[in-house]
């Protein structure tokens, strides 16, 4: 085939060269001839490096596929059953192949937030044994600023925004109830707040309050800062005045084994 410039006539070549191995193994395969004498043959520099790479590259490409797909099925099982096997291995897999099962699911009409949510649930109910265990003087509570009354008179500072409890919204009583019990409690302007605070008292066990997004980011900044966490989805989403469920605050802040 003849392309436009030279440069691009080198560049389709070798995209050529990279697919050209597929046909080699399917055609081999077909063939049912050996793949001792395939190796043999890559070995004694038959082939060309960049037929070497395509096989890499299609390897590499086959088993991050497998690995999504494999995913996807458990995700699918655990969403629909409630059920999963070594869900830490799902998690990890998950985190390493999760555009190509967004793409995967894109592919099947199904949009990214169906993903994060399934995830969100697979955190919950993985953190959730280690997080009743926890005192809850180890805990802390990381809240969105975005909860509060518009004409909040909360001040900020170091440790996020100083609730004055001045009964303007419902952050007061749930601070009240947080205190109540032991918890870190946290106005969070940003995650750099959460990390900033997760260092500084080392909590064993939070609870994230947030948007389907800041909560996913929140969940796995907590895993890898091995804290056991639980995440809380805000009923409405936005920039000011979102709104929660405080009673689904309450009952996660109490769960205690
Ligand atoms: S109760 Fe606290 S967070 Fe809510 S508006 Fe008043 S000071 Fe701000």
């Amino acid at each position: 085939m003849e392309y436009p410039t030279n440069k691009l006539n080198m560049v389709f070549e070798f995209a050529e060269n990279l697919i050209q191995p597929l046909f080699i193994v399917l055609k081999r395969m077909y063939c049912r001839l050996g793949w001792l004498e395939m190796l043999e043959e890559i070995l004694s520099g038959g082939w060309s490096i960049s037929i070497i790479l395509g096989i890499i590259v299609l390897t590499l490409t086959a088993i991050t596929v497998f690995t999504a797909l494999f995913v996807l099925a458990s995700l699918l099982i655990f969403n629909w059953k409630g059920k999963i096997i070594f869900p830490r291995i799902v998690l990890t897999l998950a985190g390493a192949t999760e555009s190509v099962v967004e793409s995967i699911l894109a592919f099947m009409g199904v949009g990214s937030e169906w993903l994060v949510k399934v995830l969100i649930r697979l955190r919950n109910t993985v953190g959730i044994r280690n997080f009743k265990k926890t005192e809850f003087t180890d805990r802390a509570i990381f809240v969105p600023q975005c909860i509060r009354h518009k004409d909040c008179p909360a001040a900020s500072g170091y440790e996020g925004l100083h609730c004055v409890s001045c009964g303007r919204c419902s952050v007061a009583e749930l601070k009240k109830d947080a205190d109540k019990l032991g918890y870190k409690f946290f106005i969070a302007p940003g995650s750099s707040l959460v990390k900033r605070m997760t260092k500084k008292y080392s909590p064993h066990a939070a609870i994230g309050l947030g948007c389907l997004f800041e909560i996913k980011e929140f969940l796995e900044l907590m895993s890898k800062m091995k804290v056991d966490a639980q995440g809380v989805l805000l009923e409405t989403s936005g920039c000011v005045e979102t709104t929660y469920s405080l009673e689904k605050m309450r009952r996660t802040m109490r769960q205690h084994a």
